[in-house]
């Protein structure tokens, strides 16, 4: 049985290209940057370094873009500051500039579970977010009432393991990569979710 495990062959940048006709953004959403402690903000710098690592494994890394990325972000940021996207301002600004008015925000409150009909819009939000004091609860959501306030439509959909959150991991660039592997390597959320746990 072994002697037939799937062969996956990693695709060259043209290939994925012609698959994927625009290449999304993947945002990290700084929204709620000032409600994090210090030692958390330097969480959430290390997992955006992380997560650029990811990308740059598909991507070119440019893909990974973070949003209200203020001074203090960027002095408290050590990966590639140059080579990802940084904007000072709302998400939903930079999503105008860039002409995307449709976005996937990632939300563990969702109704709805993220699935491959999500894969074309032009952004991919995750929120900035990490809880380790338990004083964040539902903060996600308000990403998206910010970004339908401001003209952006908005699919709120969550990645389940077996049909439930409990069991998937929220940490930011872990939800990255789960989304990569079911975009780019046509995985399950379920098997993707597992290599990330
Ligand atoms: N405290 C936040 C809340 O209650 O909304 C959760 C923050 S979580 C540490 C960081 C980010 O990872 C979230 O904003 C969301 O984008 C993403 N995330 C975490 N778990 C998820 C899940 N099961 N499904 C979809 N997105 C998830």
């Amino acid at each position: 049985l072994c002697m037939m495990e799937k062969f996956e062959p990693v695709l060259t940048p043209e290939e994925l290209k012609a698959k994927l006709p625009e290449w999304p953004y993947f945002i990290i959403d700084l929204y709620h940057w000032d409600r994090h402690t210090q030692k958390e903000k330097g969480k959430i710098c290390l997992q955006v370094s992380q997560s650029y690592g990811l990308l740059r494994d598909y991507f070119t890394g440019r893909e990974l873009a973070v949003t209200w990325a203020n001074d203090e972000f960027k002095s408290m940021f050590h990966g590639p500051i140059g080579r990802i996207t940084t904007y000072a301002g709302p998400t939903a600004d930079f999503l105008k500039e860039k002409g995307i008015d449709e976005v996937v925000l990632l939300d563990p409150w969702a109704e709805e579970v993220l699935s491959e009909k999500d894969f074309d819009v032009g952004a991919f939000i995750i929120g900035g977010i990490v809880d380790t004091g338990g004083n964040k609860k539902k903060t996600t959501p308000k990403i998206g009432e910010e970004l339908e306030r401001a003209g952006i439509r908005v699919r709120r959909r969550k990645i389940v393991l077996k049909g439930d959150i409990v069991g998937v991991p929220d940490r930011i660039n872990r939800i990255l990569g789960i989304i990569l592997k079911m975009m780019v390597e046509g995985k399950s959320m379920d098997e993707a979710v597992y290599e990330f746990q």
